[in-house]
């Protein structure tokens, strides 16, 4: 593994800016590594780890890079809870480390870091220098990954009889009898509604 200021130029990088939550994801994610014993994420290790976030916010990307967990690979999951969290789970070992950033870590930065002016030099600051049991809490946990949610699952696929579009990973529903695709079957949940006709 790199040194922290290493991964954090990557960080940067992948980011766009350097900040707080870059810091803070970063310091998560090798945390989480750590614990689990996982030295090489991206190589010998790639297929022992799946992450959970739970924010969708600058932190994320940054234990995306660091895990080498990431959506398109099915190794980063999305959960919307609004939290500064993440659960490192180790497939080979069958268990997994929550981790959770400390509500009064951003009261210590002030505290520690007085003479820095701006609240997010004083955060960035505290995040690169503070213990780890300073930011965050650690909780071993079990997590049962559905095996169906795993990378390299060979998912049946069919066809939408309402919208006519592939569905994927066993993402669809009866109703009355047809197989419809998860729009189709609750329109009442769609993220989306048509805007004039449709293309064809
Ligand atoms: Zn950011
Ligand atoms: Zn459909």
């Amino acid at each position: 593994m790199d040194s922290l200021d290493e991964l954090l130029m990557k960080a940067e990088a992948a980011h766009g800016h350097l900040c707080a939550g870059q810091i803070l994801g970063v310091r998560m994610a090798l945390l989480g590594l750590a614990r689990l014993g996982i030295q090489d994420p991206h190589g010998a290790d790639r297929k022992r780890l799946v992450t959970y976030v739970e924010i969708d916010r600058c932190a994320t990307d940054a234990i995306g890079l660091i895990t080498g967990c990431r959506l398109g690979k099915r190794t980063l999951k999305f959960r919307d809870w609004g939290k500064m969290a993440a659960t490192f789970v180790d497939l080979a070992a069958g268990r997994g480390l929550r981790i959770v950033a400390l509500e009064d870590s951003r009261e210590l930065a002030g505290r520690f870091y007085p003479e820095i002016e701006s609240k997010s030099r004083q955060q960035m600051r505290a995040y690169r220098e503070l213990a780890d049991e300073q930011l965050f809490r650690e909780q071993w946990v079990r997590v049962s990954v559905d095996p169906a949610e795993l990378p390299g699952t060979k998912s049946e696929r069919s066809v939408c009889p309402e919208c006519g579009e592939g569905i994927n990973f066993g993402r669809f529903a009866k109703v009355e009898g047809r197989t419809l695709c998860l729009s189709c079957a609750r329109p009442e949940l769609r993220y989306w509604e048509p805007d004039g006709p449709t293309d064809s």
